[in-house]
């Protein structure tokens, strides 16, 4: 395997269309955690490179070749960044790998080809967005219309268990808005927004129209934050840290989108088709080993197939190959990072001893790299900790559920903090409609492994989180909505 020349020496940062090392000196090893070996170093920012990113956005958005560019070149250049994307497809899903452990072919697949067709969704939105005429009742004679601007410089905060496709789709919306960026990675995933770095050079964006700042979420992250330069923050991660944001930017009250985490629902009723079912919720839990905000958690299963179900997920869950990502018998690779298995295995051993029954998995493997086996828990209450929390880990808790009316079983379903995602699995359409409805929860599935589409909002209720991805709405989420009324008299 030759390795990508990204990693032949110390990654660096960029910042008004020029690569540079962070002032400080300072250096952080990245790590594959398929073996814990370090693959390279990246460079730390702080205040002071974040404010020469947000000086740098904020001279491309007010002057220069991106100010002036009709909104058809930004979607010529979007559609050019994607086919780059593509053409280089190979070499970003083996640093992703590299970098997250995930399968390669997942890696391929999923998170690349989604980033592609994710730029190809938005750059159609830059000739499209669009203001309206309004028919206003003032006295006399008015031409009145709206008109929809670019929101400005905004943060792109990201975390690391899809690291290009998260970055991706939050520079996607931005530039086909017409707005510059500052995108912070996750301190533990830079390599893939490097390298897409390198290819929004290649590719002739302006200086300053893009800008990566690497670095520690409290100092680099935070500096963005703080920064009054910036108009807008969207942010996916933790609830934690995305309440802490909030505080923050309200010195200059900053818009602030927030994608958090979820802690998902999946019912499974008794004349579901139970096959298509037990496939979906296996790899609704297990798949990018269960680091997926919206990963089905909890599961609700009617009680006359409830051994059926379970074992069967049991069964698909032994048959998971652990290994390495880039192992072609890698089915489920290892979690990001040696702290995130003690915080996945300290949720296994919390359920162990709230009375939770492991029935498979439930164990750290031993040697190189940070595996976790595919996890099943029988005998769990509503109150127990591995049922509130988010894992973020190849954790599936149960429950089962008798002739509850659909009212009190929704109400399951949402006793959580969280509403990001749900699934329902059932023939009965009242039974589908009157759950879709019920379920406090920005995404509803059913009879679906997954729906993720750049055309469908995407976003949480309560807390996990403000507003929506994707859509009509996860573009104009990056635009200020401005009134015009003329006096023609
Ligand atoms: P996190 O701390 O919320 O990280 C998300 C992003 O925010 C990273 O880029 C992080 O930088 C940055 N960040 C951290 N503190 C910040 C601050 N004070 N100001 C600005 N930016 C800041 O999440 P994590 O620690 O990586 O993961 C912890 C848990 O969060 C997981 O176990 C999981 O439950 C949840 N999570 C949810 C999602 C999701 O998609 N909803 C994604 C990831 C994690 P650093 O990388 O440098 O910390
Ligand atoms: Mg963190």
């Amino acid at each position: 395997m030759t390795l990508p020349a990204l990693l032949s020496q110390p990654l660096k940062m960029l910042i008004d269309g020029e690569w540079v090392t962070g002032h400080s000196g300072a250096r952080m090893d990245v790590i594959n955690p398929s073996n814990g070996q370090v693959l390279v170093q990246e460079s730390l920012g702080g205040a002071r490179e974040v404010d020469l990113a947000v000086q740098a956005a904020r001279r491309a958005f007010e002057s220069g070749p991106w100010a002036r560019m009709r909104p058809a070149e930004r979607t010529r250049l979007l559609l050019k960044l994607a086919d780059a994307l593509e053409q280089n497809g190979d070499e970003l899903a083996l640093l992703e790998t590299l970098n997250t452990g995930k399968p390669l072919k997942m890696a391929r697949a999923f998170d690349i080809g989604m980033a592609a067709e994710c730029l190809r969704y938005n750059a159609g939105w830059a000739t499209k967005l669009s203001g309206e005429t309004r028919n206003v009742s003032l006295p006399g004679d008015w031409h009145a219309y709206t008109l929809r601007e670019p929101v400005g410089v905004v943060g792109l905060i990201v975390p690391w268990n899809v690291p290009l496709a998260m970055a991706v789709s939050k520079i996607s919306p931005a530039l086909a808005a017409g707005c510059t960026v500052v995108l912070k990675p996750a301190e533990l995933t830079p390599l893939t927004a490097l390298r897409l770095g390198e290819l929004i050079q290649a590719i002739g964006f302006p200086p300053g129209v893009v800008n990566i700042v690497t670095g520690l979420g409290h100092e680099a992250g935070q500096a963005i934050v703080d920064h009054p330069g910036v108009d807008k923050i969207s942010f996916t991660g933790s609830t934690v840290v995305g309440k802490s944001l909030l505080a923050s930017a309200a010195g200059n009250l900053k818009r602030v989108a927030l994608e958090l985490g979820g802690k998902s629902p999946v019912f499974i009723f008794a004349d579901a088709d139970l096959d298509r079912a037990m496939d979906a919720a296996a790899r609704g839990i297990f798949g990018n080993t269960g680091q997926v905000c919206a990963a089905g958690s909890r599961l609700f299963v009617h009680r006359s197939v409830a051994d059926r179900v379970i074992e069967g997920i049991v069964q698909r869950a032994r048959a998971l190959r652990v290994a390495p990502g880039l192992s072609p018998e890698c089915d489920i690779g290892p979690v990001i990072s040696a702290r995130q298995r003690e915080r996945v295995m300290g949720y296994i051993d919390s359920g162990r001893a709230e009375g939770a029954e492991v029935v498979t998995g439930g164990e750290a493997l031993q040697g190189e790299g940070f595996f976790v086996q595919p996890t099943v828990l029988v005998n769990t209450r509503p109150d127990m900790k591995v049922v509130r929390e988010e894992i973020f880990g190849p954790v599936l808790s149960t429950q089962l559920f008798d002739d509850d009316s659909l009212e009190q079983l929704a109400a399951r379903g949402n006793d959580t903090e969280y509403g990001l995602s749900s699934s329902i699995w059932t023939r009965d359409l009242r039974t589908a409609h009157q759950m879709a409805r019920r379920l406090r929860a920005g995404n509803v599935r059913v009879n679906a492994a997954a729906a993720l589409d750049f055309a469908m909002p995407f976003g949480g209720y309560k807390q996990s989180g403000w507003g929506r991805e994707n859509g009509r709405e996860g573009v104009e989420a990056y635009t200020e909505l401005k009134s015009v009324a003329i006096d023609l008299n």
